[in-house]
């Protein structure tokens, strides 16, 4: 029986290709698929993307007066920080400026993604297929992005302009730029629909069905709900923001979400690569915990637990050597 579905082993699945689930999930009791936009539609070359990022607040560093030297400085994938940058540097707000007003709507990095998006932004022919296969069946599918119209607008043209006839928004049935999420999920902001020509915000706030094709601006979670006629388990939203994207949508409206955590193949290659190892590692673990499990209170004198502590400490260190051989 199972021979009808070409079972493919887990094994056999590269560890990028798998999906982790915590609960089960009926797939035909979504009716709407949303997408968040960077990091999820859009993956970012790696480490072109980061460098990219980092010479620009080198650079702006440079221009607020640090010294020159620091200018030659190279990102060195090897030395990520995520996150808390402006905890282990002294000149935080130095580099916290530089560092907002690199990411900043109008500021260097979106521009420059845009010039050189061949260079920064992964493309998968695969996508138009995906979401007009998610539609086939009646299925809606919608963006919603805290970026803006200009910077969706060029990124997503980039990522489905397979078919001359076709705008990239045709394969969406609603398509939010500026959802300030995760406010998005709770009270929101206005509703307004972007001039397509200018970028510019239409005056008032949008009322009426949505049209397919047009790009809306801000909104809230109940706006979505009522004009879509959506209920909130219907809906599976996918995004790469453990707080913005996936925190608040399950908790506070009860979607389906699901994580994109591009580490984590990574994660799984050292845990495939490194089991034995690990499991080794654990043997010698259980075994000290078997020498201190067999003592009481009457027990005058410490287990010699060296021998142990001895292989531990090998085991580890000739894995090392063996990392540094291969690299
Ligand atoms: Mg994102």
């Amino acid at each position: 029986m199972l021979r009808r579905y070409s079972y493919v082993p887990k094994s056999e699945i590269a560890p990028v290709s798998r999906v982790f689930v915590n609960r089960s999930l009926m797939l035909e009791k979504v009716k709407f698929y949303g997408f968040d936009m960077d990091y999820t539609l859009a993956v970012y070359k790696s480490p072109d993307y980061e460098a990219l990022g980092f010479n620009l607040i080198r650079d702006k560093l440079c221009e607020m007066g640090y010294p020159e030297a620091i200018a030659d400085f190279e990102y060195d994938p090897s030395f990520p920080i995520r996150h808390d940058i402006h905890n282990i540097y002294p000149n935080k707000f130095d580099v916290l400026f530089a560092t907002e007003y690199v990411h900043r709507k109008d500021g260097p990095l979106k521009a420059e993604t845009i010039k050189g998006k061949e260079k920064y932004v992964i493309k998968d022919d695969r996508l138009p297929i995906l979401l007009d296969r998610m539609r086939a069946r009646g299925t809606k599918v919608f963006i919603a992005t805290n970026s803006d119209y200009m910077y969706t607008n060029k990124i997503m043209s980039y990522l489905l302009d397979y078919d001359p006839t076709r705008s990239w928004t045709s394969y969406f049935d609603f398509i939010v730029c500026d959802a300030r999420k995760p406010l998005f999920f709770s009270e929101g902001t206005i509703l307004r629909q972007v001039d397509r020509e200018t970028g510019a915000l239409k005056i008032g706030s949008h009322t009426g069905p949505i049209q397919s094709g047009h790009i809306y601006s801000g909104g809230s979670v109940d706006v979505f709900s009522e004009i879509m006629g959506a209920f909130d388990k219907e809906i599976l939203y996918v995004g790469d923001h453990i707080f913005g994207d996936i925190l608040k949508s399950k908790k506070v409206r009860g979607w389906r979400t699901f994580l994109v955590v591009p580490e984590l193949a990574q994660e799984l290659l050292v845990w495939t690569d490194k089991r034995q190892l690990f499991a080794q590692l654990e043997d010698l673990d259980v075994m000290i915990g078997e020498i201190y499990k067999n003592l009481d209170s009457s027990c005058q004198n410490k287990p010699d637990i060296s021998k142990i502590q001895h292989s531990i400490r090998f085991l580890a260190s000739s894995d090392l050597k063996l990392e540094n051989f291969h690299t």
